[in-house]
Order: C-alpha cells, then sequence, then structure tokens
C-alpha cells in the first residue's frame, strides 16, 4: 500500500472512532495548499540539471503549518502529502500549536557536491519563499538535510523578507538553532520508549533494541538508550547491518560512523543482511529510516515484543494488523518521534522571545511533552478501547477537528 494510501486509512479508521460528519473528514483530508516547482541549477561543471521540489501544507487551524523539508531520490508527491498530513496529527498529538505540512526534493544528496546542494536549496527558497514565513509555514530538517540546509533557507529568505530566524527550525546554534535539537527526535524515543515500558513494569536497562537507520534519529537514539542501559545489539544504514548479540560498543561506532561515514567495516561486530535486521531477535525494534519498511512479508518474522516508530509511516496497515494478532505492541509515529518537532516549537519560540533556553531546560520540558502526550494516547485508546495507533490518531484528530469547527466555516 503506498504513503498516502496507508495514511488516509489510518486518518478515516480514526475519523470513524470519532464518528466526524463527512463534510468535516473531507476538509481535514484534503491538503491546504500544494506546491510543485522546478529548480534549476548549474553543476559546479557548467551543465544545467533540473530538480522537482513539493512543500505541501496539509491543515493550519490549529497554528503555522510545520514540518521537514527532506531530500531524497524517493521524494514523490504521494509520499510527500502523507507525511504532511502525519506533521498535522504530531503537533495535534503532543498539543504544540502548529499544524502540518512537508517538503522534499527528489534528488540524492550523496550525489551533489555542497556547493551544488547549497544552490539546490537557495532556488527552491526563492520558489517558495512566499509561501513560508514564522506564522504560516515554518521549514525544518528531514532526511537528507541538515542545519546547515537551514542556514541557506534563512539566508535566501532574509533576502526578501528581512532577517527572520524564526521561518526555520533545526538551525545551527549559532544562528538561533536551540540546543538539545540535534539530539531531540532521538531523544524523544528514548522518553517515549521509556513511558511505554513503564506500563509494563520494565525499563530501558538490559533490554535487547534493534535500530534501522543510523542517521540523526537513528543515532541519537542507539547513544541514549545505550548510555541509560539498553543494549543495542544490531543496527543498520546504507552502507549494511552490524550485530553483536552481547550489546554494541555505541560510543565507539559512532567514532567510526563519523570516520567511515557508515556502519559497515567496524570492528568486533558480525556482518549481517541488512534486510533481516528487521527481524534479528530482540525486545524493541526501533526503525529510524524510510517508510513502508515493515510489511506483510515480513511482520509475520518479527521477533520483537515492542516496535518504536522513529521513522514516519514505517509500518504498513496489513503488517499492523499481522503484529497486533501477534501480541506485538506498536508505539506509532506520530507520538513516537514527535521528540524533533516539540523542540522545533521551543526553538521558535525562543526565536520570537529573542531569549535562549539552556539544554537542560529543553530537555526537561520535552520529557514533560513527551509523557503527557503518552497519557493522552493512552486516555484515548481507554476511551475509545483501541490500539496505540488508533489512541494517537483520534487524539490528534479531535484536537484539529474542534479547531476546525470553532474556526467556523463561514467564508
Ligand atoms: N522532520 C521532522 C519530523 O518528521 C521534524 C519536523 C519539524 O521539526 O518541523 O517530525
Amino acid at each position: 500500500m503506498n504513503a498516502l494510501a496507508a495514511t488516509n486509512r489510518n486518518f478515516k479508521l480514526a475519523s470513524r472512532i470519532l464518528g466526524l460528519d463527512s463534510k468535516l473528514e473531507k476538509s481535514l483530508l484534503i491538503p491546504f495548499r500544494e506546491i510543485k516547482v522546478e529548480c534549476t541549477i548549474p553543476k559546479d561543471d557548467g551543465s544545467l540539471v533540473s530538480y522537482i521540489g513539493f512543500r505541501i501544507q496539509h491543515d493550519n487551524s490549529r497554528g503555522p503549518m510545520k514540518g521537514g523539508i527532506r531530500y531524497h531520490p524517493e521524494v514523490e508527491p504521494d509520499e510527500v502529502n502523507a507525511l504532511a498530513q502525519l506533521m498535522t496529527w504530531k503537533t495535534a498529538v503532543v498539543n504544540i500549536p502548529y499544524g502540518g505540512a512537508k517538503g522534499g526534493i527528489g534528488c540524492d544528496p550523496n550525489e551533489l557536491t555542497i556547493s551544488e546542494l547549497e544552490r539546490l536549496t537557495r532556488v527552491f527558497t526563492q520558489k517558495i519563499h512566499d509561501l513560508i514565513g514564522v506564522h504560516c509555514d515554518v521549514p525544518a530538517p528531514d532526511m537528507g538535510t541538515n542545519p546547515q540546509t537551514m542556514a541557506w533557507i534563512l539566508d535566501e529568505y532574509s533576502k526578501f523578507h528581512g532577517y527572520s530566524p524564526a521561518v526555520v527550525t533545526g538551525k545551527p546554534t549559532d544562528l538561533g538553532g536551540s540546543l538539545g535539537r540535534d539530539a531531540a527526535t532521538g531523544r524523544g524515543v528514548l522518553f517515549a520508549t521509556e513511558a511505554l515500558l513503564n506500563e509494563y513494569g520494565k525499563t530501558i536497562a538490559g533490554q535487547r533494541v534493534v535500530i534501522q537507520g543510523f542517521g540523526n534519529v537513528g543515532s541519537w537514539a542507539a547513544k541514549l538508550i545505550h548510555e541509560s542501559g539498553g543494549k543495542v545489539v544490531a543496527v543498520s544504514d546504507m552502507s549494511g547491518a552490524i550485530k553483536d548479540s552481547n550489546g554494541l560498543d555505541i560510543p565507539c561506532l559512532l567514532e567510526h560512523v563519523k570516520e567511515h561515514k557508515g556502519v559497515f567495516g567496524f570492528d568486533g561486530a558480525d556482518v549481517i543482511d541488512p534486510d533481516s535486521i528487521l527481524v534479528e531477535d530482540c525486545d524493541i525494534l526501533i526503525p529510524a529510516a524510510l517508510g513502508g519498511v515493515i510489511n506483510r512479508d515480513n511482520a509475520n518474522h518479527i521477533k520483537a515484543k515492542f516496535i518504536i516508530e522513529a521513522a514516519n509511516h514505517p509500518t504498513d496497515p496489513q503488517a499492523d494488523e499481522i503484529l497486533s494478532n501477534k501480541g506485538v505492541v506498536i508505539l506509532p509515529d506520530i507520538f513516537a518521534n514527535s521528540g524533533g518537532v516539540t523542540v522545533s516549537y521551543f526553538e521558535w519560540v525562543q526565536n520570537i522571545q529573542g531569549f535562549q533556553w539552556d539544554e537542560d531546560k529543553v530537555n526537561g520540558v520535552l520529557k514533560r511533552y513527551i509523557t503527557d502526550g503518552f497519557k493522552e494516547v493512552k486516555g484515548m485508546c481507554k476511551t475509545h478501547n483501541c490500539d496505540l495507533r488508533m489512541g494517537a490518531f483520534t487524539l490528534g484528530l479531535n484536537r484539529v477537528a474542534k479547531a476546525t469547527l470553532i474556526r467556523g466555516w463561514e467564508a
């Protein structure tokens, strides 16, 4: 099932649980605005090359639209649409005053030089600058983008609108980025996992954890889980997959990745087939890479008791059903990976106030948002007798539906 069909399916299930009327349902589903632009840049060798960029603004009933910009070869409208919609529910689940959006450029950032990436980012910003803004739509990093990308967007945007640091989040700290933003999605994954395990009388200490993806989210999650006493037994990234049943030495692995740009070749670990990472023996499985990776082909073979969705939509609805029948507990993406956008919100608040929080405050308030969010998701599960995914979807949808209705329909 493609990403949009899967997301729409979850939306419809939640809408039915809440008993939303069909007019409201339609209005919540259709994106506010879909932008598609052609970005032509000269390559370093002088040849011209064009890329297609998107920004899909899904909903703004609860505040400015918010979401990352992804640079990846698989960026296409349906996927961006699904990701934009998920941002609307995600910001509502943790109750931060935003709507949802997502953007992306269909390119392979690993094949572009730093100056080509800068030109591409500036051209993309020139094409969307009048449709984003501090109180309208606030981009952030996602797969294939980073604080440097945000610095270029801020610089280009500021040429048109004056210096506006709050127009993007996930910036370098020298430009008003928040302390703790870089680690925030991974830290949120840790807090969310702790909240879930607590329900089962468990802590992270001693849990055997497998992580698919070792980019910003996966590597921070690994580091923080390791520091909390969890045993990270296998990880994978684009370079390959490695395993050590006694627990990988994560600080050493992080050094290795810095030097070699991937986990492959790490001393003292066994090489395993990257396709088998999801079915490795473990207590907790953390998909932290692409969407749709857990599907009906592998769901039956998954051994984990808990799945923490650090990636966006990693689990196909068919796999959801298989896993639920097996008794696997899934902490859904729109809650599990909400730490990133939550600290983005703190960054935006700091920029608007012109005041910087210290890192302890950022992490402490993040913990409160995640812990409160978990309690509210559980509350919805109880009220509607549903699983955590539907608990999170109904919580998010209900907040957005309420805001939409209170704002009213009259033109
Ligand atoms: N790209 C991240 C996400 O999918 C963060 C978005 C943001 O900070 O606006 O949630």
